[in-house]
């Protein structure tokens, strides 16, 4: 029996974003956080290396310099009143994460300690500035824990482990959500006058990546199936150090703490192509050089990886510390304690005694659902979907255009999390409830019951893989139009195995199997925008490298690209392979898009 509930606001997803959002929006109004996964689960707490704001508190800082270096790290793609925003808000933010109880690293006396991370510079672009806030490498840890023991305190209504499948939007207003409950598979059905969604990314597409098994975009996937546009989808970003063939992520922060890229040569190379910033280039630059690295022969021993070095000895060799002093063994291991550990338990490497491999590994989203600065969805023309909100990684503000720069999520997922939440607020003070049509769940009975009964031969499993290395041998660190496009003719064939599945567990207790395979739907529908995207944008910029055409092309391309569906079904099944492309203006202030050297 399908069930009902009311509430004037329901959040989808209970990462950085989501409880942030919770937090500021019912302070006024009556809100429900409806999860996939126990909040303390989610992405965000494996975020390590820290989040910027121009705090100076170690050496001067400012945050036209961030906005700054947000604009020129995302090659020119970020809108630059958003950036501009972000950086501003990002300082009030932390101290009021700090005032939550958010255990900073702090220096001797007592300020928020900071440290260096890629693309972050003092002075527009002079040199390295210590700007990322962190707590050793466990920072978004600490703050999902306490943004969650908020949460508690002030009493927000949590339902954790419902997986949601629809958004429902009629006549451009948003009128609720539909789950499913995972322990028992009953469908609910929430009436709300607004929604937001903070579902996080959709890393899993790809073979190789840092990202966790349940980022698989299904709420991105229905404002897709529901005719809504998606926005930079082409734009992934690739980690320069994830762990050879796990993808497993080794933060930036190594860099910041003095690391450097080591190729079979022995070389530092880096310091060839970036003369001022070296390792600590922003990630789609590294991880386009390593591989220009591994084409030259120079992987070590020919093969597809480098090494990432922060042997205290090497450090100090190099002098790549932070500000250039003497690091010791015991400071890295205080700093780093995570990422050393992942190296000795997942590969057997000691980085304190030797060089770590690493390799590209898909990282973030940087295109999502399109959003204005206070979290309200945009469909086509700009115009806002009423009670509908995006934040977080599941969100294009934009704010990190063709690349991101490391710790500028964990910023975006609170400065955006907390201005939509307060928007969201302000909007249920005066909206009324919309009808909610009678038929709301009536798509996802349908779809689940057809999953549920499927007798097919496909296994979900076969087809994940299939896409996963389509995604990552055609649409990785390196593109050309004939791989992508057979990227996208691969992934419409899947998309057809995927009608054809074969499901075991037929029961309602717990059926991961279902769900898992309503999950990869989703990846499908996403992944076909993402390599579509991409074939279509023809030029090089930030994390979308093209070797047919290896230039960025301002006259052309300084735009935002919009995805939509066109086979006009609408329903919450995969789609039929139909796409529509158009542009968007990019917004400029002050920074006229310049050639990015570092
Ligand atoms: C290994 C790793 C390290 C990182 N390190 C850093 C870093 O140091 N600094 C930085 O700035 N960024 C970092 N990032 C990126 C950053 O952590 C993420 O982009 C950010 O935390 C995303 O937050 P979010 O709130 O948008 O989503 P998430 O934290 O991913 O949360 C998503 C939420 O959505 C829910 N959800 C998803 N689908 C559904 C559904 N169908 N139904 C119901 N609920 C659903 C989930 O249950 C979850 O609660 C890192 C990312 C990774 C993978």
């Amino acid at each position: 029996m399908t069930q009902h509930h009311q509430f004037d606001a329901v959040i989808v997803g209970a990462g950085g974003a989501g409880l942030m959002a919770a937090l500021h929006a019912s302070k006024t109004a009556n809100v429900a956080v409806v999860t996939k996964l126990y909040p303390t689960r989610s992405h965000t707490g494996a975020a390590q290396g820290g989040i910027a704001a121009a705090l100076g508190n170690m050496e001067p800082d400012s945050w036209e310099w961030h906005a700054y270096d947000t604009i020129k790290g995302g090659d020119y793609l970020v809108d630059q009143d958003a950036a501009e925003f972000m950086a501003k808000d990002a300082i009030d933010a932390v101290l009021e994460l700090e005032h939550m109880g958010l255990p900073f690293d702090r220096t001797p006396e007592g300020k928020i300690e900071q440290r260096r991370f890629g693309g972050h510079t003092a002075n527009y672009g002079e040199k390295p500035v210590m700007r990322a806030c962190k707590a050793a490498d466990r920072t978004g840890h600490m703050i999902l824990q306490t943004l969650y023991q908020n949460c508690i305190k002030q009493k927000v209504n949590f339902f954790n482990e419902y997986f949601v499948t629809d958004i429902i939007v009629q006549d451009n207003v948003c009128r609720g959500i539909v789950a499913i409950n995972v322990a028992d598979s009953e469908v609910h059905v929430f009436h709300a006058k607004a929604v937001m969604i903070a579902s996080g990314g959709f890393g899993k597409m790809f073979k190789v990546s840092s990202n966790a098994h349940t980022l698989t975009g299904d709420p991105v996937a229905a404002i897709y199936r529901r005719g809504l546009p998606l926005e930079d989808m082409e734009f992934f970003q690739f980690h320069p150090t994830g762990i050879y063939k796990l993808g497993i992520l080794l933060s930036e922060a190594a860099r910041g703490e003095g690391a450097i890229f080591i190729n079979d040569k022995g070389e530092r190379f880096m310091e060839r192509y970036m003369p001022t910033l070296k390792d600590l280039a922003p990630r789609d630059i590294c991880s386009r050089y390593i591989y220009e690295e591994v084409r030259a022969g120079r992987g070590i021993g020919g093969k597809d990886y480098v090494y990432m070095d922060f042997r205290p000895e090497v450090i100090n060799k190099h002098k790549s510390g932070p500000g250039g002093k003497e690091v010791t063994r015991e400071h890295l291991e205080k700093a780093l304690p995570d990422i050393i550990e992942f190296a000795r338990v997942y590969l057997g490497v000691d980085p304190m005694t030797q060089p770590v491999p690493i390799q590209p590994t898909a990282h973030y989203a940087m295109g999502g659902i399109p959003t204005d600065v206070d979290g309200c969805v945009l469909a086509d023309n700009n115009k806002i979907v009423s009670g509908l909100y995006a934040a977080g990684e599941c969100a294009c503000v934009s704010v990190h255009g063709a690349n991101r720069l490391g710790t500028n999520s964990l910023v975006d997922i609170v400065v955006f999390g907390r201005r939509g939440g307060k928007h969201l607020a302000a909007y249920c003070k005066s909206a009324n409830f919309a009808p909610l049509p009678a038929s709301a769940a009536n798509d996802t009975i349908g779809e689940f019951d057809r999953i549920r009964a499927s007798k097919g031969t496909e296994r979900a499993a076969n087809i994940r893989n299939d896409m996963q290395n389509l995604m990552t041998n055609y649409v990785g660190v390196f593109r050309n139009g004939p791989d992508m496009q057979k990227a996208v003719d691969g992934i419409r064939e899947l998309k057809k195995r995927f009608k054809n599945l074969k499901v075991d567990d037929t029961g309602k207790i717990f059926n991961t199997d279902v769900l898992e395979s309503f999950e990869l739907g989703c990846l499908l529908d996403l992944a076909e925008v993402t390599a579509a995207a991409a074939l279509n944008r023809t030029e090089t910029r930030g994390g979308h490298a093209r070797e047919d055409y290896d230039k960025r092309d301002d006259v052309n391309w300084l735009n935002h690209s919009m995805a939509y569906r066109t086979d006009g079904k609408g329903d919450v099944a995969v789609t039929d392979c139909s796409i529509r492309f158009e542009k968007k203006p990019v917004v400029i202030t002050k920074y006229q898009p310049k050639e990015r050297k570092y």
